[in-house]
C-alpha cells in the first residue's frame, strides 16, 4: 500500500450521513477520506473484523484541566447530589489553589483519554487558555474557550485580562495552530457578569457558557436570593451592584450583540419551552449557530430533571453531546455518553444518538466541512469500536447495547491512538 493510502474493511461502516453499511470499506487517501461504500466493490488494505468504523466522537463540552475530586464518590444510581453543593466544593478547591499545580498534567492525561475513547474533535474550557499548547500539538480537532468569570468588577478585569493575553500570544495570522480554534467562555449568568459576556460577544469568537444549568440560577436570576446567592457570599464572590443581563438565561444570548455570536449552551436543562425556537438554525437569519451541548451522565448525577433535548430536537434545534469533567463524570467517552442516553431513552433512535455523538457537534463547533461523517472529501477522522458477536436489525444497537471499547482512533489518516499504531 502506499503511504498516505489505505483502505479499512470492517463489519459495519456508519458513514452517519447515509445509512450503516454492512461489510464496508473507507479508503483514505492523503489524509482524507476518498471513499466510502460495501466490501463487495472493492478490495481493502487491512481488514479490522468485527469492528465498527464510526467518524471520530465529538465531545462537545469539557474541561480537561480538571480531574477527579479526592474522595469523590459518585451518587448511588436512583438518588442525586446537590448540584450547589459540589459547586461550592468545586470553586472552594479551585480558590485555594490546591488544584492549579496539576492543571497541566491533567490536561495532557484527560486528552490521551478522550483521543484513546474515539474523540478527534473537542470543546474545552480551560482557565487563560492554559491547555493550549498541549491541544494545539496533539492529533485532535479543537476550538479551546478561555473562561472568563467574576460578577465582581475587579474579579472580571482579572480573568478577562488573562483571556485576553493568551489571545494575544497566538491569536495573529500564521500563529493559530491548523486544528485548534481559541474561543471565550463567559462561566454562567450566576457567576459572570454581563459586561463580560458583550465584551465576548464583541471579540467575534466562538463563545461557549453553562447556561440554564440548574433551577437555583433561575431563581438568582430573577429574585437575586436563594442557594446560589448564600454560596457566592461564602466565597465573597458576590456583588450588591450585580445586575442580570435579563431573568431569563436565554437572554444571555440574545441580547444586543449577543444575538449575533456563536453559542454553544452547555446543558440548557432548564431553558423555559417558550424560549426553545431561538435555538433554530433558522432563528438566527445572520448566520451565528447556537447549540446546546447535553452531557448525559452529569444531567443525571445531579437529579436534575428531564433534559429538554427531545423537544429542542423537534423545534429543529441542534444537540450534541459533552462529558462535562471528570469532576462530574466517571470518564472523557462520548461513547460512554451516548450509551447512557440509549439506556435511559430507548425512544431515541439510535441513528439520532450517533449524529449527536458526530455531526451535530462538528456543527456547532463550525467543522461539519472537516469533520462530523464519514463522507468522501471530509478529513479521516474516525474511530474503531469493537462488536460483540450477535446480530441486530438496526446495527446502531451493536455500538448502544454493549460495553466493548473503542480499539482505535484515526486523526487525518493515521492511527493516534490503538492497535494500529504506527501503520
Ligand atoms: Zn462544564
Amino acid at each position: 500500500m502506499r503511504r498516505g493510502a489505505i483502505s479499512l474493511r470492517a463489519r459495519y461502516v456508519f458513514p452517519v450521513e447515509g445509512p450503516p453499511i454492512a461489510d464496508g470499506v473507507v479508503a483514505i487517501e492523503g489524509g482524507r477520506i476518498e471513499w466510502v461504500g460495501p466490501a463487495r466493490e472493492r478490495a481493502a488494505d487491512l481488514n479490522l473484523g468485527n469492528m465498527a468504523i464510526i467518524p471520530g466522537l465529538v465531545n462537545a463540552h469539557t474541561h480537561l484541566e480538571l480531574s477527579r475530586m479526592p474522595g469523590d464518590v459518585a451518587p448511588a444510581p436512583g438518588s442525586s447530589q446537590d448540584e450547589v453543593a459540589w459547586l461550592r466544593e468545586v470553586t472552594l478547591r479551585r480558590i485555594s489553589g490546591e488544584w492549579a499545580p496539576s492543571y497541566a498534567g491533567n490536561v495532557e492525561r484527560n486528552l490521551a483519554a478522550a483521543i484513546e475513547a474515539g474523540t478527534t474533535l473537542v470543546a474545552d474550557i480551560t482557565t487563560a487558555g492554559m491547555s493550549w499548547g498541549a491541544i494545539a500539538a496533539a492529533p485532535t480537532r479543537a476550538v479551546v474557550f478561555a473562561e472568563v468569570i467574576g460578577l465582581k468588577r475587579h474579579r472580571g478585569l482579572q480573568t478577562s485580562g488573562e483571556a485576553w493575553k493568551w489571545l494575544g500570544t497566538i491569536d495573529h495570522e500564521g500563529q493559530v495552530a491548523a486544528n485548534a480554534r481559541p474561543g471565550l467562555s463567559p462561566h454562567a449568568p450566576y457567576s459572570t457578569a454581563g459586561w463580560l459576556y458583550h465584551n465576548a460577544a464583541g471579540s467575534r469568537l466562538p463563545l461557549t457558557t453553562h447556561l440554564a444549568e440548574m433551577p437555583e440560577e433561575l431563581r438568582l436570576l430573577e429574585h437575586r436570593d436563594g442557594p446560589l446567592r448564600a454560596f457566592l457570599e461564602e466565597i465573597g464572590a458576590w456583588d450588591d451592584e450585580w445586575d442580570p443581563i435579563g431573568p431569563r438565561p436565554a437572554d444571555y444570548i440574545r441580547k444586543g450583540e449577543l444575538r449575533d455570536a456563536d453559542w454553544l449552551v452547555a446543558h440548557g436543562t432548564y431553558i423555559q419551552p417558550s424560549d426553545f425556537w431561538q435555538f433554530r438554525p433558522q432563528a438566527s437569519s445572520n448566520g451565528r449557530r447556537v447549540a446546546v451541548a447535553f452531557c448525559p451522565r452529569t444531567n443525571a448525577r445531579f437529579g436534575h430533571h428531564a433534559h429538554p433535548y427531545r423537544a429542542l430536537l423537534e423545534k429543529g434545534a441542534i444537540v450534541c453531546l459533552g462529558t462535562d469533567s471528570l469532576a462530574s463524570s466517571p470518564t472523557l467517552s462520548v461513547l460512554d455518553e451516548m450509551r447512557f442516553l440509549h439506556a435511559s431513552d430507548d425512544s431515541l433512535s439510535g441513528e439520532l444518538i450517533l449524529t449527536m455523538g458526530t455531526l451535530f457537534g462538528a456543527w456547532a463547533l463550525r467543522a461539519e466541512t472537516a469533520a462530523g461523517s464519514l463522507r468522501p472529501g471530509k478529513s479521516a477522522d474516525l474511530a474503531v469500536v469493537k462488536l460483540p458477536d450477535r446480530d441486530e436489525a438496526d446495527p446502531h444497537m451493536l455500538l448502544l447495547e454493549s460495553d466493548l471499547p473503542v480499539v482505535a482512533t484515526m486523526f487525518e489518516g493515521d492511527f493516534v491512538a490503538g492497535s494500529w499504531q504506527g501503520i
